[in-house]
């Protein structure tokens, strides 16, 4: 498999906010097996585009103009990781000097552990509770895996923070200070929360997914001293 199979769906050339600390560009790739009901890239889910793609040729062409700018690359999606082409990307962008960042939900350990020696920060997605996965990705036992790439991360000495998109249909601020326990419980460091935003959402009928002040104050309040970096993003 080759680097120039990748399907990108999209690309930010100039992000500060994807690879915390770092100027990266973004490439979105296509392709994911989950449904969440709050997917605001429900365009990604498709294995294949229906618009013209960002072609890797492209992409290496811009990168190769913007050695001494760039920090790294990263590969968001859609979920990244279930594209076969994206390890020889990886090796890629690592062998022009590139650090290499991956957002994923980790659907699959299998799909995710080959890629751990070319990453060097990953945003892991959490969704819910270990068995409550599937009332947000519609998709059965969706949640095992994601949760055991903790340890894998951690193993593998790779820089990480959890993540997790906060819908007020879907969570109780109970339920979110519930997760931010069971993450610093296995020993996460970082952790950000992240309230839905309510345009463009896969299942509308959710609704917007604002939540209200007191309920984020209460969620920060509880988990603020867990993690060395605590962070309510809305
Ligand atoms: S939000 Fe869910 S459905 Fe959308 S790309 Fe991410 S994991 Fe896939």
């Amino acid at each position: 498999m080759l680097a120039d199979n990748l399907v990108i769906g999209g690309m930010v050339a100039f992000s500060t906010v994807d690879y915390p600390q770092h100027l990266a560009t973004t490439l979105f790739l296509q392709g994911c097996p989950w449904r969440c009901h709050y997917c605001h890239n429900p365009h990604l889910i498709p294995q294949h585009s229906d618009h013209d793609n960002v072609t890797w040729q492209k992409v290496c062409q811009h990168l190769e103009g913007r050695r001494n700018l760039l920090d790294a690359v990263v590969f968001s999606g859609g979920e990244p990781t279930t594209q076969k082409a994206l390890l020889p990307a990886l090796q890629q962008t690592r062998e022009m000097g590139f650090k290499n960042a991956l957002h994923t939900g980790a659907p699959k350990l299998s799909l995710l552990k080959p890629l751990l020696p070319w990453l060097d920060w990953v945003g892991l997605d959490i969704k819910a509770m270990p068995t409550g996965y599937e009332a947000v990705t519609t998709t059965r036992r969706s949640g095992l895996e994601s949760w055991a790439a903790i340890a894998e991360l951690q193993q593998a000495g790779v820089d990480f923070e959890c993540r997790m998109t906060w819908h007020r249909a879907l969570h109780s601020w109970e339920q979110v200070v519930s997760i931010g326990e069971l993450l610093s419980l296995r020993g996460v460091s970082k952790f950000a929360v992240q309230v839905a935003r309510g345009e463009q959402m896969l299942n509308q009928a959710i609704g917007d997914g604002r939540v209200c002040a007191e309920d984020k104050r209460l969620v920060c309040e509880a988990l603020e001293s867990s993690f060395d970096v605590f962070e309510m993003r809305s």
